[in-house]
């Protein structure tokens, strides 16, 4: 099997993915126990060891949980941007032949995969999404932004596989039992996308040749699966596409993986 990708776990409790570019194993994001995260990867015939790098996308719990341990275990190299650097420090002592940092608007190489960071409107120092690309096949990750910008949406169009937050309902939001301050947030231009921001990104997107989308992060008290789904199935159809032939529109889940992609 030459490209993988699996979104392993996906919500606001913890998220990881997978991706595979032949030989080279990239974990993005390590927001579970590592005990979860060792389970997942042999589950998929994966041994932890072998993993090239983890990209973290920034600091907050859901996205680091597992990786202190996860890190020392195993050695592997984590790649971060340096002002998410600056956030872990304290968190995750490794040493410097573990410590990647890049700069947020600059492209670099893992093996012979070219790695893409772009800044993402986020509350921490300084998220990143990514756009990852080896033989010709493009994966990407835009999850925890408040909003989409038109360096975003250039970033990720024209990805084979794209995994695209889509939150919360803005409705059940305003109505549900989140504190005030917290809904702020949330609904914020720094906070997470909702349904109705990701099917807007996804009108832009899936005329790029946007083929398969996983609607990720989902809220579990602010969102439904169906709410997401019917979201973004209806900007698909509004284009005209064909559902599961031009365009694949798939869920994540919080404890367990998603449809895996295999090409
Ligand atoms: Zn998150
Ligand atoms: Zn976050």
């Amino acid at each position: 099997m030459q490209f993988e990708f699996h979104s392993l776990f996906s919500g606001s409790k913890g998220n990881a993915s997978l991706v595979r570019f032949g030989e080279t194993l990239l974990l993005v994001d390590a927001g579970v126990s590592c005990r979860a995260l060792e389970t997942a990867l042999r589950q998929r015939g994966v041994q932890p060891e072998s993993l090239r790098a983890v990209l973290v996308t920034h600091e907050h719990s859901d996205h680091i949980r597992g990786l202190p341990l996860f890190a020392k275990r195993y050695g592997t190299p984590v790649y971060a941007s340096y002002g998410t650097w600056a956030s872990m420090q304290g968190q995750l002592p490794l040493p410097g032949r573990q410590r990647m940092e890049f700069d947020p608007d600059q492209d670099f190489y893992i093996d012979g995969v070219n790695v893409s960071p772009f800044p993402i409107p986020h509350d921490t120092p300084m998220p990143v999404g990514y756009s990852l690309e080896c033989m010709g096949k493009k994966v990407s990750f835009a999850t925890d932004l408040g909003h989409t910008t038109p360096k975003i949406l250039g970033c990720v169009a024209r990805s084979d596989v794209l995994l695209l937050e889509a939150n919360h309902d803005v409705e059940m939001l305003k109505a549900g039992p989140y504190p005030y301050s917290l809904k702020k947030r949330i609904l914020g231009r720094y906070g997470h996308l909702s349904n109705d921001a990701c099917a807007s990104a996804l009108a832009a997107l899936l005329p790029t040749g946007v083929r398969r989308v996983f609607l990720g992060h989902l809220s579990q008290e602010n969102n439904s699966p169906e709410l997401a789904l019917s979201a973004a199935t209806s900007t698909a159809l509004a284009l005209g596409a064909e559902l599961d032939g031009d365009v694949f529109l798939r869920l994540t889940y919080q404890d367990r993986a998603a449809e895996p992609v295999l090409l």
